[in-house]
């Protein structure tokens, strides 16, 4: 079956160290790439997921040390979300607790235990508790197995309306809608890892300022390039705005911003992040694409150490 639903999840962080500190140590993600922001070579991108990196796992980011705070606004993601088993909610609680983590008390959301808590730039994340969470986990951080996130679970989006975004996710992405709670329309995909994409209408709510701890897009999933162009026709014959292909080294990627104002990508499932390192070395070394290997040097005395 083709699989529809969230690649990644992009973002903006302060300090790389804290946040690398942060994701794979407090939530037990794993580091599965650290390269550079291709457009912006002296930054890192940081990509955390399962063991694997599979597509819908994968959260990733931009760090800049002295990043100035974003604040979440109409035409951005709100909320992120990860899927935990659902006997693995009061484990979290803890979790949290002791770590200090900034959470809130816990609610259902569309029926689902949420958690919801912040990450130390202020990103809105939350842990979901699911019946049948998926049992491939990264195994090796601090996290126990039996409690680690399985992967996404879904994104929330602010927006003025809903219905233009909408006919995005079911007429071009795969998506279909599948519930409505008070000003929130749910979308899923097929896939069960980051399946869920949540349009919240707040009309007249003040625009989002980029910054530390806001999304800086979302990546849907193509199941190879024919998909992908086939999608950006839709979307072209739909008056929007897409750009060329371009080779992001771990998938090939497309990207548009969508009638609500969030910036969208669709990106391949392949080659995936074993393209340039074995699955047991995932995010173990500085990985360049071809184009920038020269410059390895200069690339490495302006990023900041991170182990
Ligand atoms: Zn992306």
């Amino acid at each position: 079956m083709i699989q529809t639903g969230l690649h990644h999840v992009t973002a903006f962080s302060g300090p790389a160290l804290r946040n690398l500190d942060f994701h794979t140590r407090v939530l037990g993600l794993r580091l599965v790439k650290k390269t550079v922001n291709f457009d912006d070579p002296g930054t890192y991108h940081l990509y955390y997921g399962d063991a694997a990196g599979r597509p819908g796992t994968i959260l990733t980011f931009f760090p800049i040390e002295r990043a100035a705070p974003g604040r979440v606004g109409v035409g951005e993601t709100q909320e992120t979300a990860f899927r935990i088993p659902r006997a693995s909610i009061g484990w979290w609680t803890h979790r949290l607790i002791e770590k200090g983590v900034a959470h809130e008390p816990l609610i259902q959301v569309f029926g689902e235990p949420t958690l919801r808590f912040r990450d130390p730039d202020g990103m809105m994340l939350a842990l979901v508790g699911v019946e049948e969470a998926g049992d491939e986990v990264w195994a090796a951080s601090e996290v126990p197995a039996e409690h680690a996130i399985r992967g996404l679970h879904g994104v929330t989006l602010l927006l003025d309306k809903a219905e233009p975004t909408a006919a995005i996710l079911t007429e071009v992405l795969g998506l279909r809608e599948s519930g409505r709670e008070g000003n929130q329309t749910r979308f899923a995909g097929s896939a069960a890892l980051g399946g869920l994409v949540t349009l919240r209408a707040v009309g007249g709510f003040l625009p989002g300022r980029p910054g530390a701890g806001s999304v800086h897009h979302i990546a849907f999933r193509a199941a190879d390039d024919a998909a992908q162009a086939a999608m950006g026709e839709a979307l072209a014959a739909r008056g929007l705005h897409v750009t060329e292909q371009r080779d992001r080294q771990y998938f090939r990627s497309i990207y548009f911003r969508e009638p609500g104002g969030v910036l969208f990508e669709i990106a391949t499932d392949a080659p995936g992040f074993a393209v340039d390192e074995p699955i047991e070395a995932l995010g173990s070394d500085l990985k360049l694409p071809a184009g920038l290997e020269p410059h390895r040097a200069e690339i490495e005395a302006v990023l900041p150490k991170v182990a």
